[in-house]
């Protein structure tokens, strides 16, 4: 028995990153993967690796900003598979500017994306994830919806407002057996860091490196699985010390 047997998960941004390694760590422990997302190729790509392992998945193209979208793909979820029981919402982009320079287009953007996406996500999947009697949902915020760091005010202010859409949301489904928590990553060695430049993120972090998306992923299936079963409301930092 292992710790996704007979579990349904559903993560968007599972095509890349720490959404990928998250996707793969679910269905190497017994779970099947809805993997959401809006790069078809490399979900695609995602799905064959897992099955290829011996594992289950399927690809849903999803733009995590549209409500007709994620009814949709909720439902096609509970069509193949019969139900959901975790949904794992961890797609995010960022900006990187200061706010002086930020655009409204920008704000919006990141906001949409980022924050908004968490609000659609849990609130088409409530019924299911009420319904399964085990539900979990792990919300990727980031170091940065705890701290500041000076530029990116859209990426701050939504990961910020992940934290406690999750908070919230966890009080209110507490007592339905749905648990809800947020992880929060410090740098991470993924395709989101772009050009940045990452011996500045090393010299920044405590631990004198960035996190592996294996790393974040370990942590997301802990708090997904029954292993957290007492953990709703609660966030979970992983970032080398950098907010210690
Ligand atoms: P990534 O760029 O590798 O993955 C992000 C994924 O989100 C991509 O697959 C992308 O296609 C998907 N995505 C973007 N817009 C989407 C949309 N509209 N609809 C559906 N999918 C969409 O980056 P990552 O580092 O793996 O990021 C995953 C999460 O972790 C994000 O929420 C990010 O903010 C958060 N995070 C990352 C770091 C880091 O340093 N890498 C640190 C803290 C938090």
């Amino acid at each position: 028995m292992t710790r996704f047997d007979g579990r349904v998960a559903l993560v968007t941004g599972g095509a890349s990153g720490i959404g990928k390694a998250t996707a793969r760590r679910i269905a190497s422990e017994g779970g099947t993967v809805v993997i959401a997302d809006v790069q078809d190729d490399l979900g695609a790509q995602v799905v064959a690796e897992i099955e290829k392992d011996g594992g289950k998945a399927l690809f849903i193209h999803l733009d995590v900003t549209s409500e007709d979208g994620w009814n949709d793909a909720v439902a096609k979820t509970i069509e193949t598979y019969g139900g959901l029981n975790i949904l794992i919402n961890n797609a995010g982009i960022g900006d990187n500017e200061p706010i002086e320079v930020t655009s409204l287009g920008t704000w919006d953007k990141v906001v949409a994306v980022t924050q908004t996406s968490v609000f659609l996500g849990m609130k088409a999947a409530a019924e299911a994830l009420k319904k399964s009697g085990n539900g979990s949902v792990v919300n990727t915020s980031s170091m940065y919806g705890i701290v500041g760091s000076g530029v990116s005010p859209a990426y701050h202010a939504a990961k910020g407002a992940v934290r406690l859409l999750t908070k919230t949301t966890a009080l209110g489904w507490a007592k339905e057996g749905v648990r809800v928590n947020s992880v929060h990553p410090g740098f991470i060695d993924t395709p989101i860091l772009g050009e940045t430049d990452r011996d500045m993120l090393i010299a920044g972090t405590p631990m004198g490196r960035l996190g592996r998306p294996e790393e974040i992923a370990a942590l997301i299936t802990f708090v997904a699985s029954d292993d957290a079963s007492f953990a709703t409301g609660a966030e979970f930092v992983a970032d080398g010390g950098v907010t210690a």
